[in-house]
């Protein structure tokens, strides 16, 4: 099966090639860890999860090198550790910890690696360096600034005219820029700021470098697959492209670049400044993180994506209906549980992700499996519980859902709830050993005042929350 994927670059899908199939490379820009961090930042941690899942898939496991950086030198941060008292290493390991908590809750893999700023500092000076001997790059007044008309490819991957790029440039208009374009590659450190020795000084790198040296360090230029949000297209990706080709890593930076759209909450767009109250902590103490999972991934990635209360019920209200039929499933077997198949997955949700990650198209999918596998329990079928069930569950955790055992789905992570059901559960069964039925039926009507459906089985009763299809 050909990937087909979207590039930004050529405004194209293309299918995918990459350079060396035993050597997949992907790198997406990671978050400035200086707080806990909002739903909107998990957007391309999904997406590129389940992009990384399709690749594994595809090429194998240890053939994928995928890397996911970490900004932690920023004036953020470093207003963050001032206002606590506390050194900034402090503030960074807080909350980086947080994020990869965050992430992995919403059953993300952890990336091959995770690079820091501020372990990457003497590639970042060494190649700024390179790009001053390349005559990319000059130094004035303690700044090393990046010499734009030096790539005549600039602009081309935002696709933005010249003079959209010289309005859209920050509208910090150094006396010392040659041209407005330029961009900070080193700056000094104020006072009080973290700093690091250069050629040029003391002071710290510009944002755009430190992305680009930490794809040389972990990855080595060029790669195959560029990630993030849409909204560093410009100017952070159109200059770490203009970066990593004028240190000399040849023409090509990225064979593809991909862009997730935005996460849309109140109808404002969600980015770090604004403030919205919509941490990804808060919303995993709400609502399993498969659901949250599912959610961010039930419209198509490349779309702006409405966060609303509707979304977020709903790919709950999906993810019950597929367990109730995996329970079913294994009440239907019983004793022995489903497991997932191996091999080629269920075609339809390969051709689905293998179409520039079709989330829409393949959970519709895997809902069909479901579908079979709810008939062949009416049919009594065993063989065919067995194997659809195992193939629902195979294309379900390649996307990363499904990981949870069907009981433990609907029985949640509330342990006192758990606990008094439990309690229930056994008042009820020495009730009927006595063949005290009132009783019986008073503990059972309890019970379903508790939303909790009581399942009598040969084994004895098993339950789970109402709400499972
Ligand atoms: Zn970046």
């Amino acid at each position: 099966m050909t990937l087909s994927l979207y590039d930004t670059m050529s405004r194209s899908k293309r299918p995918f090639v990459p350079k060396d199939p035993d050597r997949v490379t992907m790198y997406v820009c990671g978050p400035t860890v200086y707080n806990f961090a909002h739903i909107g930042n998990f957007r391309p941690v999904v997406v590129f999860d389940l992009l990384f899942r399709v690749l594994r898939h595809h090429y194998g496991e240890d053939a994928v090198l995928y890397a996911a950086n970490v900004t932690d030198v920023d004036d953020k941060i470093n207003a963050k550790a001032a206002a606590e008292g506390v050194p900034i290493r402090e503030v960074t390991e807080r909350y980086l910890t947080a994020y990869n908590e965050d992430a992995a809750a919403l059953g993300a893999l952890a990336p091959t690696f995770q690079p820091r700023a501020t372990e990457t500092m003497d590639a970042i000076v060494a190649m700024i360096g390179d790009l001053v001997r390349n005559n990319a790059a000059y130094a004035a007044e303690g700044h090393v600034l990046f010499a734009t008309a030096a790539f005549t490819d600039y602009g081309k991957l935002s696709g933005r005219p010249l003079e959209d790029l010289i309005a859209g440039a920050r509208v910090d208009v150094a006396p010392y820029k040659q041209d407005p374009r330029d961009f900070v590659l080193w700056k000094p450190s104020k006072p009080g700021e973290p700093e690091w020795p250069s050629p040029w000084g003391p002071g710290r790198p510009g944002w755009h470098i430190e992305c680009t040296a930490m794809i040389a360090e972990s990855l080595g230029l060029p790669i195959d697959i560029h990630g993030g949000g849409i909204d560093l297209v410009f100017p952070h990706h159109e200059n770490e492209l203009a970066q990593g080709v004028c240190a000399g890593h040849g023409r090509e930076y990225a064979a593809v670049w991909m862009h997730n759209g935005f996460l849309n909450m109140a109808e404002e767009k969600m980015s770090k400044s604004l403030g919205n109250v919509a941490l990804a902590r808060d919303l995993i103490g709400e609502y399993p993180g498969e659901a949250i999972r599912w959610a961010l991934l039930a419209g198509h990635y490349r779309q702006p994506l409405e966060w609303t209360g509707e979304l977020i019920g709903g790919a709950k209200a999906a993810l019950d209906r597929i367990y109730g039929v995996l329970d079913d499933a294994n009440r239907f077997l019983g004793g022995e549980p489903l497991t997932p198949a191996s091999g080629e997955v269920e075609a339809d949700v390969a051709a689905a992700l293998a179409d520039d990650l079709n989330t829409p198209e393949a959970m519709a999918a895997l809902f069909k499996l479901a579908d079979g596998v709810r008939a062949a329990i009416m049919a009594k079928d065993k063989p065919a519980v067995a194997r659809l069930g195992g193939r629902l569950l195979q294309a379900g955790q390649l996307m990363g859902f499904l990981a949870a055992a069907p009981q433990a789905w609907f029985q949640g992570g509330n342990d006192d709830l758990k606990a008094k059901v439990e309690a229930l559960l056994t008042e009820r069964a020495t009730a009927r050993a006595a063949k005290d039925w009132a009783e019986a039926d008073r503990i059972r009507a309890e019970l379903t005042a508790l939303n909790i459906e009581v399942l009598d089985g040969p084994a004895g009763a098993t339950w789970r929350m109402k709400g499972a299809a």
